[in-house]
């Protein structure tokens, strides 16, 4: 195929020199696709934040690195990882998951999913990771996987039969936002026309506004955004929000200084917080957080709606609720999805 080479590799030494010489060359780590096996644990707890509420997301690895090309992404901290690495020892990844659905308590709704360290669906049409996570956690009523993504490449999906608590879910930004700082997904029209479609087809879809970068005007945007959202989908079966403010760790600034030096994302005054990552003070946050759990509430009271990453403090102050630990967060959460999957049964 014109434009792409091929090199094969014996073991990490050889694929260390392969990377290095394509690196002398020039090639950008997105640009280079390494297949290889994964010998780690694909499943695991999501690691979340140090003394902030966590929602206990368990997390399952199939990739590392992603297609797009995010400013505020935290991969983009990893400064070792050069290319794309999609792992292929697929069936020792699915063995490990199923070994967890078949023996999590059923008394709780897990909710899983493979979008922490990639994009869930940018080769997924490739792999099929996902129609085969999504077939076996059908066989499980207290799973709900979640399929988490920029793009609209969802087509390969729709016509699942047995689709079970599966999750379709975007991250959702302005257009403002996506054009600036979220290179390469698709915009916002995409994943509009592509939620219509997953709910027609059928799916739970849950959304993600995260992370919000405030500017003049922002308010308006998001409020035209919830608009259309709520006119696009079937809100009965939107299973949860995410909201979550901008944030980085300490490092990050100077990554980004170096890749975009020219980026106004970092306008804003930004304060460190209890778990040493920088977010906006927190009285932007707390009105930002009402803004838009106002506006989404207008629609529905279905979703249960969480913060990514925040102080018991801020989750009082914004949702009224007081949760001491991570633990709280996921047992309440556990309980909405109870009573939301009974909804659809
Ligand atoms: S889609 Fe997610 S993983 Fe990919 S670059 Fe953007 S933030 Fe990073």
């Amino acid at each position: 195929m014109a434009g792409v080479e091929i090199f094969w590799y014996d073991d990490e030494t050889s694929l260390a020199l392969v990377l290095e010489g394509l690196k002398l060359r020039g090639a950008q780590s997105k640009e280079v696709l390494v297949l290889k096996k994964f010998l780690g644990r694909f499943f695991q707890k999501c690691p979340g934040s140090p003394r902030v509420i966590c929602c206990n997301y368990r997390v399952i690895n199939t990739c590392f690195n992603c297609l797009y090309d995010c400013s505020y992404c935290f991969l983009r901290g990893y400064l070792n990882a050069f290319g794309i690495v999609q792992f292929i020892n697929i069936a020792d990844l699915m063995e490990e998951v199923e070994n967890f659905f078949r023996t999590s308590s059923s008394d709780m709704v897990y909710r899983v999913g493979t979008g922490e360290f990639t994009d869930s669906l940018m080769f997924d049409r490739e792999t099929g990771i996902g129609q085969e996570l999504i077939r076996r956690a059908s066989l499980y009523s207290h799973i709900m996987m979640e399929l988490k993504t920029k793009s609209s490449n969802v087509d390969h999906l729709l016509e699942i039969p047995r689709k079970g608590n599966a999750v379709l879910s975007w991250s959702l930004a302005s257009q403002r936002n996506i054009e600036r700082y979220e290179r390469d997904t698709a915009n916002l029209n995409e994943r509009l026309a592509a939620i219509r479609r997953a709910s027609e087809a059928g799916f739970i879809t849950s959304f993600h506004f995260d992370p919000v970068i405030i500017y003049e005007g922002w308010k308006e945007d998001y409020s035209a955004l919830i608009d259309t959202l709520f006119e696009t989908v079937n809100r009965e079966k939107v299973a949860w929000i995410s909201m979550g403010g901008f944030r980085y760790a300490p490092g990050f600034k100077e990554v980004l200084k170096n890749v975009e030096p020219d980026t106004d994302m970092m306008l804003e005054e930004m304060f460190p917080g209890i778990d040493g990552k920088f977010r906006y003070f927190k009285p932007v946050r707390i009105d930002m957080y009402k803004f838009l759990l106002d506006r989404i509430r207008k629609y529905t009271s279905k979703p249960f709606i969480y913060l990514c990453m925040e102080s018991d403090d801020v989750w009082h102050q914004v949702m009224g609720k007081n949760f001491a630990t991570s633990a709280d967060l996921e047992i309440d959460f556990s309980e909405a999805m109870k009573r939301f999957l009974k909804t659809l049964a």
